[in-house]
This record gives structure tokens, C-alpha cells and sequence, in this order.
């Protein structure tokens, strides 16, 4: 960034202190370059003009070309509002204003021609216009507003001081008509021309002035690429980095844990897929290097086994090894399952989560510093301070916590060595955003859902539907079967009359009268014990049917419940309705998921609920929660989780250009791993200024 562009902002014309302060704490605005990169979010014709018999209310913002004919004041007291008449030879229609009242009348004079820019309204059956745009034809600031116009957001406490879009456009008019020679390039001159690139200069004037759609779009193109560009480039660099510094240990040998469990304890034949990945994974853990993997699996697929098998492998070198998930709920579950599984095998595994007891904690705490304890399985407790194990070899993160590359690389900074980092996510995660968040990773997937698993019938409601239902699951209770029934909210908000798990458990009670029926309920506010006891009661088969709220989202394993009840199903996002579906269709049973909604549904929810009933398949959920979503709407996972703040690109909708990108990186660290080229220098510049290359190696190797 040259010196000027480090301008503080309130150095520029007609800002000043007070405003300068406003800019930087409501829209972080700081700098000239921050202007700059402060981006319209819409673009207006201005090319087109209207007569004002044209107008109607179902049109947008629309520019006249006419003569106020004189200022009056309209309402009294606090509704005092200045009004003008503003006429053409079509016609005329009436101009607003509330605020700025004088400066209005001190400004604007009868009789000049202007150009007037707003959105039309009706009220008493007149054409209105509140707050218009007012420009003198052929005036000297027509030049900015030539062509497309930018809009920029704006807060209510900017408007307050009367920072407008229009303002800001004018400001960074300013930051352009004083900047000393243009902006300085950014990329190669050889990715500007191999890649058809607009300059940088040029494409961020475009973006403020563009003069047409192509030019517009042709700048929009080149921001963006350069966006993800950079973070993919970063995520390579760093990739082969710690390839480079970071010794992996090595697991050579298939012992006695691994054997006995695979000869007999495994109850089942490992899927095709199951084994490729298990092979993928050995051959990561005799490298030499540190394993970076991705595990990416549909819900049910089979992923935890995967993850004890290769613990076992840690085991059989020697190497404690841990399991991290997201919930209590959910580590118990594993603490159990793994526990089962690995008897034996004579495999020491211990449980530890934010609600284990202090003397527990301190066993637990010895045990992992002289070694004995193998496996470790628990929440978010597993990384803190004061766990220290012996040896660890493997670290194994389940689902959902999205762990950016940074806090990865932080995670084991207390280790002397890094152990092998193997993350596990249920595929509806959007491509985009695993190769923005996983980019570093290498990924294994597994493809297949081991046998006999009979698809699970996914059946819509609406609630007027709900006796039907009631009887349905009445009928599978009967059977012996267990249902869930998960709602989105645990009390009744103001604002939404979904329904809510509280009034709930009432009306299910009614329906579902004990002793006939017994029913269990969990939720995000119940202390881990009362979850815990819970859980037991349906897990044994006591309690027929569960209450939850998304707390069962992941991972939760009851394989003799056949009926997943959704309330309020348009209430949840593609991913979240998928991933409870896969609670059920886990036994021999056929299963079914049942969606209860409003009669009336957005047509969002509609298409939602449609391919939910559609499909059953991860893959094609994911690529239809994509096209669903809306700019800036990625479900369950804001951009800014990422760890990387995209101004302009957007993870939803630029899934093709990433992709391109992502092999252009890729291109360029192939041929120079280290940015060592001359023509590359640039780019080596770039990257020092990024968060992820500041990761301290000395520190982590
Ligand atoms: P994920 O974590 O991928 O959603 P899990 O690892 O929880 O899936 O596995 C789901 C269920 O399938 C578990 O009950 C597990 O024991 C079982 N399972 C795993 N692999 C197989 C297999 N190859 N054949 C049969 N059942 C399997
Ligand atoms: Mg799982």
C-alpha cells in the first residue's frame, strides 16, 4: 500500500475529525485505502431517465429531469416537514424532506433544471419522493454519477451525520482525484495478462465509476480473484511449510490392538470405501511427516470406526492418542461405543469433559503424564492448558467444530512435537468452504454407506396433519420402536410462534399419556447430568420417546429408534434437517423422518422441505443448499468463521471461480515452492502480510 492510500481518513476534504471517528466505528473505515476497498454493495442506472407520468411505486430508484417550483412546509411540530413541487412538461409530483431542512432551502433554487434521483412512493394518491437526490444538469458532479451509480450501505447513525452513499461516493471521488500516479499493482504483471485481469488501479475506479455492465463486471472479476487467490496461495504455502519443518512420528508397525481388534472385535465387514481410507491414513502415519487429513463422510458412514482404528495404530507404536467432539452428549456417546468395542483389546480409554469431577480430573491428569492412558475422548476440555499427555501421536476432531488453520496450528503448540491431526465432517459442508477452512488438508472421503441400510422414507405434514402422525408413531411405539421429536427453540420467543420444545413436552405429554408412554427430554440448558440420565433412559429403551432440541444434531447413535419427528421443519437449514434424519435408519428397521410445518411456507422453506423428501443423499444436499442460499447466508457458518475476511467474494456463489483459483495457486507453488522467481516476488511481498504465515514454527516444531 503506497503512503498516500495510508491516509488517515480524516485528511480527506469534508471529513474531519467527528465524521472520521463515526466512519471508522460504524463501518471500520479508517484509512483511504479502507475507503477504497469500502465496496457498493448495488449499482443503479443512471443512464435511464423517466418522465414523471411514467412513474409508478413498483418502480426502483428512477432519475427525472425537471424545476422545483418553490419550497413550502407541510404538517406542524414534530411532523414539520419541507415539502417542494417538482414538475416536467409530463407532469408533477411532490419532494420531501425531514431532516436538513435549511440546508435544503439554502442549496436547491426554483427555476434551475436538475436531475432528481429516488425511489417513488404514493400517499394521497400522489406521486412522492422523500429525500431525493438533487444534481444540476450539466453539472460538474454529473461526472461521477455518469453511467451505473454505486450504492454504498450506510448505518442510521451515519445518516444522522449526514454521511449518505451518495457522500461516500464522493469521498472516494476524492481519494482518487488527489492520489499521486495510480494504485500499485498487486498481482504479477504475468497473472494480469495470462489471466485477462483488469489492472488494479483500474478495476477498483471501475468498481466505484463503472461506465457499463462489462467493465463493472470485468473489475468485480478481478477483485475476487485476487481475494481467494491469496487465501488459497497462503493455504499451499503454508502446506508445503509444514511439510517442510514438521517431523511427523512415525507408526510403523501393526500391532497386537489393532490385530485383536480387527480379528475380533469388529463386528461387521468394513466397507470398501472404509478400507481404502484406513489405508490412506497408514500411509500418512509411517510418512515421516505430520498428517493433515480431512475425513469427509455422510452422516452414518462410518467415520468414528475409521478414527478408533487408526487410535489403535497410535497405541500399537507406543503413542496416546485423543478424541475431540463437540458436545458432551456426543464425546459419552463415543466414550461408550469406543469403550465396548475396544474391551479386548485390553485398550486403556478415559472420558474427560468439562463436567468431570475434579478428582477424577486429577487421576485422569496423572494417567496421561506417565502414559497409561491410551485413548482420551472428550469436549473442548481436551485442549486446555493443563492437559498434557506423555506422548501424543494422533489428534482426532470430530464434527462441526470448524477450526480454522490458525487455531489448528495452535492447538499442539504445548507438545513438543505435533501429533497427526485427522478432522472428521459429515458431508454437507459446501465444498467452498471446506477448501477455504480445509484448504491446508489433505482429504479422504468416504463414499459408501455400509450395507443393508434401508434408505429412510422422508414424509411431509403440515399441522393440521398432526393426528395422523400421532397415530403413526403411536403404531411404531407399538412395535417396540423409539421416536425422536427435536424442536428449534427450548421457550417461546416473542417474535416466533414456531413451536417451541417447552409447550411441547406439554401437548406430546397429552397425546402420549404415561404410564402408557414414557418420555424423555433434552436440551441445551440442562446440566450435563440431567442430559446424561436422560439420554440413558432412552438409550435403554425405557423411554419411548425423546424430546430434544439440535443438541441430538450430531453423532447420537440409537439404532432401534425408527421415527425422527422434525417441528417447525422450515425452521432448520438443508444441512441441520440432514443431519437429524441421520439419527434414524441405523438399525434393520425401516425408518422414516417426518417434517411438521406451518400450512403456509415461504417458497424457500417449500424447496427446502421438497428436496429433503427428495433425496436422501449428502452429496446432493450439499450442491442444493449452494444454489439455495443467498449471498452471505452460509448456514451455520458465517464467512467470518473462516478466519478469513472476504470483502468482496463470497463462499455461496463463487464455488467455480475458487476452484480456478485454487489451481492457479496450485500451478504456481508447483513450479516455485518457495516464491523465489523474480516474477513472483509480488506475491511473496503479499503473503508476509498474511495472519496464517505468521504462525510461529519455532514454536510448533
Ligand atoms: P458417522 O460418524 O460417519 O456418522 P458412525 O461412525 O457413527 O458414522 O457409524 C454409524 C453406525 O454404523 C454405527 O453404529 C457404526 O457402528 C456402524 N458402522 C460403521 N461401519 C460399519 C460397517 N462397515 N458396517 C456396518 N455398520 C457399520
Ligand atoms: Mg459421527
Amino acid at each position: 500500500m503506497s503512503d498516500y492510500l495510508k491516509t488517515e481518513i480524516t485528511y480527506l476534504e469534508g471529513v474531519g475529525p467527528k465524521r472520521a471517528l463515526m466512519l471508522e466505528k460504524e463501518i471500520g473505515i479508517a484509512n483511504f485505502y479502507d475507503l477504497l476497498y469500502y465496496f457498493p454493495y448495488k449499482y443503479v442506472d443512471r443512464t435511464k431517465f423517466y418522465t414523471i407520468s411514467e412513474l409508478e411505486t413498483s418502480l426502483p430508484y428512477v432519475q427525472v429531469k425537471g424545476e422545483i417550483e418553490g419550497f413550502y412546509f407541510e404538517g406542524g411540530g414534530r411532523n414539520k416537514r419541507l415539502a417542494a413541487n417538482f414538475t416536467d412538461e409530463t407532469g408533477s409530483l411532490k419532494l420531501i424532506w425531514f431532516k436538513g431542512i435549511k440546508w435544503i432551502t439554502n442549496r436547491y433554487k426554483p427555476g434551475i433544471k436538475y436531475i432528481l434521483f429516488g425511489k417513488p412512493a404514493l400517499f394521497n394518491g400522489l406521486i412522492n419522493i422523500i429525500h431525493p437526490e438533487l444534481e444540476e444538469e450539466g453539472g460538474s458532479e454529473r461526472k461521477i454519477t455518469a453511467g451505473l451509480q454505486a450504492h454504498y450501505s450506510t448505518t442510521e447513525k451515519l445518516k444522522d451525520s449526514f454521511i449518505t452513499s451518495r457522500t461516500i461516493g464522493k469521498m472516494v471521488s476524492n481519494v482518487f482525484t488527489r492520489l499521486p500516479g495510480t494504485i500499485q499493482e498487486t498481482l504479477p504483471s504475468w497473472m494480469i495478462s495470462k489471466y485477462n485481469l483488469k489492472e488494479l488501479h483500474d478495476a477498483l475506479l471501475t468498481i466505484h465509476f463503472p461506465d457499463s455492465n462489462r467493465e463493472l463486471e470485468r473489475a468485480i472479476y478481478r477483485l475476487k480473484f485476487e481475494e481467494l487467490f491469496i487465501i488459497q496461495l497462503s493455504l499451499l504455502r503454508y502446506k508445503a511449510t509444514r511439510n517442510l519443518y514438521l517431523k511427523g512420528h512415525i507408526f510403523s508397525v501393526v500391532g497386537d490392538k489393532f490385530n485383536t481388534f480387527y480379528r475380533k472385535c469388529l463386528p461387521f465387514e468394513l466397507t470398501e470405501a472404509q478400507k481404502r481410507v484406513i489405508r490412506e491414513i497408514r500411509r500418512d502415519l509411517g510418512s515421516g511427516r505430520q498428517m493433515n487429513r480431512l475425513l469427509q463422510g455422510d452422516v452414518g458412514s462410518g467415520k468414528t470406526m475409521v478414527a478408533l482404528m487408526s487410535m489403535l495404530l497410535a497405541a500399537d507404536n507406543g503413542f496416546q492418542s485423543c478424541l475431540m467432539a463437540p458436545t458432551e452428549i456426543l464425546a459419552s456417546q463415543h466414550y461408550a461405543t469406543i469403550r465396548e468395542f475396544t474391551e479386548e483389546t485390553g485398550t486403556v480409554v478415559r472420558l474427560l469433559t468439562g463436567s468431570t469431577k475434579k478428582k477424577e480430573r486429577n487421576e485422569i491428569a496423572t494417567l496421561l503424564a506417565d502414559g497409561t492412558i491410551e485413548i482420551l475422548i472428550g469436549t473442548h476440555a481436551l485442549i486446555e492448558e493443563t492437559v498434557i499427555f506423555k506422548r501424543l501421536g494422533l489428534a482426532v476432531i470430530d464434527e462441526q467444530h470448524r477450526f480454522g488453520v490458525a487455531q489448528r496450528a495452535t492447538l499442539w503448540n504445548k507438545e513438543n512435537s505435533p501429533p497427526h491431526v485427522l478432522v472428521m465432517t459429515a458431508t454437507p459442508i459446501p465444498r467452498t468452504l471446506a477448501m477455504t477452512l480445509y484448504g491446508d488438508l489433505d482429504v479422504s472421503v468416504i463414499d459408501e454407506l455400509p450395507p443393508g441400510r434401508k434408505s429412510i422414507k422422508t414424509l411431509h405434514f403440515t399441522d393440521s396433519e398432526r393426528l395422523r402422525v400421532f397415530g403413526f408413531m403411536k403404531k411404531q411405539i407399538g412395535a417396540g420402536r423409539q421416536v425422536y421429536i427435536v424442536y428449534p427453540l427450548i421457550r417461546e420467543s416473542e417474535k416466533m410462534d414456531y413451536k417451541n420444545l417447552e409447550e411441547g413436552v406439554e401437548a406430546i405429554t397429552r397425546a402420549f399419556p404415561p404410564p402408557l408412554y414414557s418420555i424423555s427430554v433434552v436440551h441445551g440448558q440442562m446440566s450435563s447430568a440431567e442430559k446424561e440420565s436422560s439420554m440413558r433412559l432412552f438409550k435403554k429403551g425405557i423411554a419411548k420417546i425423546l424430546i430434544a432440541t439440535t443438541v441430538i444434531e450430531v453423532g447420537v447413535d440409537i439404532r432401534n429408534a425408527t421415527v425422527m419427528m422434525i417441528e417447525s421443519a422450515e425452521r432448520f437449514g438443508l444441512s441441520q434437517l440432514h443431519q437429524l434424519r441421520g439419527r434414524v435408519g441405523r438399525g434393520a428397521d425401516q425408518s422414516y423422518c417426518i417434517l411438521m410445518s406451518a400450512d403456509k411456507l415461504s417458497n424457500e422453506a417449500r424447496k427446502r422441505i421438497d428436496i429433503m423428501v427428495a433425496t436422501g443423499d449428502g452429496f446432493e444436499i450439499a450442491e442444493a443448499d449452494l444454489q439455495l442460499r443467498g449471498p452471505g447466508d452460509l448456514e451455520g457458518t458465517q464467512q467470518s468463521g473462516t478466519g478469513f475476511d472476504l470483502r468482496i467474494a463470497n463462499l455461496g456463489r463463487d464455488g467455480q471461480l475458487l476452484e480456478y483459483v485454487r489451481r492457479v495457486a496450485e500451478e504456481i507453488t508447483d513450479r516455485d515452492p518457495d516464491l523465489q522467481k523474480p516474477e513472483n516476488s509480488i506475491l511473496r511481498k503479499l503473503l508476509a502480510k498474511d495472519k496464517i504465515s505468521e504462525v510461529d514454527w519455532g514454536r510448533i516444531s
